[in-house]
């Protein structure tokens, strides 16, 4: 029987706590919500709920996929046992569709679908605004490994190619993400931390309607609908 210990970390969307197991944690979403590192701060109410649920719905699909991830099981509506693992400190963006940042440094309207599949990564550090950096950069920094480098990019590529044909199965558009990923006990990468309107960005098929925390970010309004609205569509 799994057994919650103390809290470990608490982030900005998430808190970890120990449990009697070394190799496992439990990951408790918060409703708090924030953006531009931190700047601007808010709650959605049920955010993590939606979060915690849409994130465990997807790894499980994506295991079953051959894609590991830090997954374990889901406790209730807002708490899930993960495996324990070192985070490797990078944000991995994949992009499909132009938008936010991308638009913004290469001038393209939002809504450019990119004529192939873009990855990008930034160096996870609060006090530097995670910087993006490159192969080199992370190479010659040793935030990880070139064979661990190699497997993420893979493994996002592969994600990436699944779910943008199951988000496309809800007329969900998959217009760009960010994952991260971390290491086992015994060395293994795997995909940790949430796939969740959080971390996507998710236009409806037809009307091109936002339906992710970009509705918080520029203050638009029915973010609690959007959030609800994607929850109804991968869960039912
Ligand atoms: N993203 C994220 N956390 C971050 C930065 C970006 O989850 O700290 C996600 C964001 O939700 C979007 C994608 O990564 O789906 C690309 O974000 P972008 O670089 O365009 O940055 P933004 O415009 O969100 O600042």
């Amino acid at each position: 029987m799994l057994e919650k210990k103390e809290q470990l970390y608490e982030g900005k969307a998430k808190k970890v706590f120990a449990t009697n197991d070394p190799e496992i944690v439990i990951v408790s979403y918060k409703d708090d919500a924030t953006a531009f590192n931190g700047v601007k701060k808010g709650t959605i109410v049920g955010k993590g709920v939606v979060n915690n649920r849409m994130s465990n719905y997807l790894m499980e699909k994506l295991e079953k996929e051959g894609i590991p991830t830090h997954y374990v099981k889901e406790l209730n509506e807002r708490e899930t046992a993960v495996k324990k693992v070192s985070i490797v400190p990078l944000e991995v963006i994949v992009r499909n569709i132009a938008a936010g940042s991308l638009s913004k440094r290469l001038g393209l309207p939002e809504g450019t679908p990119m004529k192939r599949t873009v990855l990008e990564y930034c160096y996870k550090c609060d006090a530097l605004d995670d910087p993006m950096v490159n192969e080199y950069h992370i190479l010659a920094m040793e935030y990880c490994t070139e064979q661990e480098l190699k497997t993420i990019a893979d493994m996002a590529l592969k994600i990436n190619a699944y779910l943008v044909k199951y988000f496309a199965s809800i007329n969900v558009e998959l217009v760009d993400f960010k994952l991260e990923f971390g290491k086992t006990t015994d060395g293994k990468i795997v995909l940790a931390d949430e796939i969740s309107p959080d971390t996507c960005r998710f236009w409806d098929a037809t009307t091109h309607e936002k339906l992710d925390k970009d509705r918080f970010r520029r203050d638009m309004g029915g973010v609690e609908d959007a959030y609800k609205e994607m929850m109804k569509r991968v869960l039912g």
